[in-house]
């Protein structure tokens, strides 16, 4: 990051909404932001909370700020996941996640980068269409092997050679993440259970950018138009999404590009829904005492709380207890906003930090239905060498409806497919 180099604050300012200018004069200072932010509870500075960053980001557009005071702003900027808390609380209802957003765009578009390890993910979704820099041709890879496993009902389709009635969109994580695979599959053959008429883009599925605009890359509503000029191209008007990042990009980031006729779902509520109406039947008895991780692109970010609580409460011999801070106020864990980028080790303490409250409840099982938030749990899991397993919504599900697709087979019937 170049801390060294002069800000143009005139330059800063435009690259703010008028409402955001409003903003960052509004501040209270009350300090609600404090108690709360994930990140300030493991690195308690000032610059690191919001009432800090706002005080630091108005004398940047006034009067600009010295060099150590820029150096401490851009740290604080950076370490942040965006997780949208210091909102929640602000009694001025400060959008503050937004404005973290846009001073990151703002500033990149004057000259100033983010992190490098940042700005190297950014690229590889420029270059690549995915965050894994894999070619996209073994996007739908997940399915095919799938299904020579006999892990599904039936094939796959394409959207290309079938225009179904919904589209399955797996994100990068589930399509390339090994181990998060597991996701996709499951998520189709839970679809193929309810019987929904769905198919995938496969190789033409593209990253969703929303890791740009998390970031501050300028240029995300091009991308995203590009998208939705696919989607209406290919006539998809109904979509569903197993990753919260994804269902925030399409969902939310997409407002006012994506045409009103198009529907995104997340996948869990969607399956909350079927399971209402008796298209899908949890079965088996899962007999395991859980505890629920709201995702914050899901939550706070999307106001999705009480669909994933009660799929779980369909479940039978589930058990559901609520960590000490849960729904709007449910803490992060440290994934978004590319904050494990930017600072793996406070990533690392914010995980760790969530899985001992966890632990707390007595839960056996820490469920989430989104990749990301799992993938981050477990660091902490790792961390503290904690005895609690990470599972995603979709195994607790499967092993009620069809628990020969646990996750623990679907390794196996992969690493065998591998000989
Ligand atoms: S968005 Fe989250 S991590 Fe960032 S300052 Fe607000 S509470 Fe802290
Ligand atoms: S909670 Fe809102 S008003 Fe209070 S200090 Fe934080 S940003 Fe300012």
């Amino acid at each position: 990051m170049a801390e060294d180099k002069a800000v143009p604050t005139d330059k800063i300012a435009a690259g703010l909404t008028r409402r955001q200018l409003i903003e960052i004069d509004a501040c209270a200072r009350c300090g609600e932001c404090l108690a709360w932010c994930p990140v300030y509870a493991q690195d308690p500075r000032e610059s690191i909370c919001s009432r800090g960053k706002l005080r630091s980001l108005k004398g940047l557009v006034r009067s600009g700020l010295d060099e150590a005071e820029q150096k401490e702003f851009l740290e604080g900027l950076y370490e942040c996941s965006a997780c949208g808390q210091c909102h929640v609380v602000c009694p001025v209802r400060i959008n503050t996640h937004e404005l973290w957003e846009q001073a990151r765009e703002s500033l990149v578009k004057a000259g100033i980068p983010q992190p490098e390890q940042q700005i190297k993910h950014l690229a590889a979704i420029r270059e690549f269409n995915n965050a894994y820099a894999k070619p996209q041709q073994e996007r739908g890879a997940w399915a095919e092997k799938a299904w020579k496993a006999g892990l599904l009902r039936e094939p796959v389709r394409l959207w290309k050679e079938h225009r179904a009635s919904v589209l399955y969109f797996a994100g990068c994580t589930a399509s390339f993440d090994p181990v998060m695979q597991a996701v996709a599959v499951q998520s189709a053959r839970l679809l193929q259970e309810a019987g929904i008429d769905f198919a995938i883009l496969g190789p033409d599925e593209p990253c969703c950018a929303s890791k740009l605009r998390r970031m501050g890359a300028p240029g995300f509503a091009d991308e995203a138009r590009k998208r939705v000029d696919l989607f209406r191209e290919q006539g998809i008007e109904t979509i569903v999404v197993s990753c919260a990042g994804c269902f925030k990009g399409l969902h939310a980031d997409y407002r006012g590009i994506l045409s009103p006729s198009t529907e995104v779902f997340p996948l869990t509520a969607y399956l909350d829904r079927l399971i209402g109406e008796g298209r899908l039947r949890p079965r088996e008895k899962v007999p395991l005492r859980v505890t629920y991780h709201d995702p914050c692109h899901l939550g706070r970010h999307n106001q999705i709380y009480s669909e994933p609580r009660s799929l779980l409460n369909a479940i039978p011999g589930i058990e559901l207890v609520e960590m000490r801070r849960h729904g709007p106020f449910s803490a992060c864990c440290g994934m978004g906003g590319g904050l494990k980028l930017a600072k793996p080790e406070i990533q690392k303490k914010m995980s760790a930090a969530r899985v001992k409250e966890a632990e707390d409840t007595g839960a056996e099982v820490i469920i989430t239905p989104c990749q990301t938030c799992q993938i981050g749990l477990t660091v902490g899991v790792e961390a503290i060498s904690s005895r609690l397993r990470v599972y995603h919504m979709n195994e607790v599900l499967i092993r009620s409806v069809c628990p020969e697709v646990c996750r623990e087979h679907i390794e196996k019937a992969f690493a065998a497919a591998e000989e």
